[in-house]
């Protein structure tokens, strides 16, 4: 029972927005903070792209894409010590988390997730994950469809400048040898999809509260959250 003068805090938390809108890093943050289970929808995606690469399943052919997704068995949990990820994704078993940001996984993954079946498969596993415990869950429909009824639903923004410095950045601090306008071409092409595919387009929830990110850091962005979900902003 929740005593008087004491606040009920929203159990489940939506945060979605574009690539590189720093959904996962804040996510990750918030849910530290107050000991909730951070969950990355993305890897989902991530990890089947994989998959079908390795299993040689050609990322035009919907069918093939539809029965993997099927099959497999995906878990979610915290990262390990010292991995740069926010999440542990795990396969049939197999921890798959470091594989989530190799290039051709990264060009390949928004075929995969146009396809609705797939997004039926992956958000049946999002939704099972988001029921066990207190979550903030990030992704681009977690608002829209995985969890419609959220209790904040949180929508992060900010210009493809800003999205592509932060991004080029991260893939720097990995080695990778990007420029920066590589990777604000590779954001433009990944936003063209996701928001313009039929199926759960990249879109605020009509409920969800939009925070434009510009010119804020890290830990401003989490003060802000924060705030909203114990209802001070
Ligand atoms: O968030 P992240 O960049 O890891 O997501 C990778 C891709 O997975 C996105 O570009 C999008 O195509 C797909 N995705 C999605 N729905 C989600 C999360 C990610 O379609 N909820």
């Amino acid at each position: 029972m929740t005593g008087k003068g004491e606040r009920r805090l929203p159990r489940t938390i939506a945060i979605d927005g574009p690539s590189a809108s720093g959904k996962s890093s804040v996510g990750y943050l918030v849910a530290e903070r107050l000991g909730y289970l951070f969950l990355d929808t993305g890897a989902t995606y991530r990890a089947l792209t994989w998959l079908a690469l390795q299993r040689g399943v050609h990322l035009e052919d919907e069918e093939g894409l539809v029965r993997l997704a099927a099959q497999v068995d995906m878990n979610l949990g915290p990262p390990a010590a010292g991995s740069s990820e926010r999440c542990t994704i795990w396969v049939d078993g197999d921890d798959l988390t470091g594989v989530l940001r190799q290039p051709d996984v990264e060009r390949g993954v928004s075929l995969v997730s146009r396809v609705s079946q797939v997004r039926r498969a992956m958000v049946a596993v999002q939704r099972r994950l988001a029921s066990r415990r207190r979550v903030v869950m990030a992704g681009r429909d977690v608002g829209t469809v995985v969890l419609p009824n959220a209790d904040l639903k949180i929508y992060l923004d900010a210009s493809v400048e800003e999205r592509a410095r932060r991004r080029h950045e991260e893939l720097a601090a990995l080695g990778r040898p990007f420029t920066q306008n590589d990777v604000r071409q590779q954001i433009l092409r990944r936003d063209a999809i996701d928001s313009g595919r039929e199926d759960s387009p990249l879109k605020a929830a009509e409920d969800a509260i939009v925070v434009s990110t510009d010119g804020l850091n890290q830990e401003q962005v989490v003060e802000k959250i924060v705030a909203l979900m114990e209802g001070k902003s």
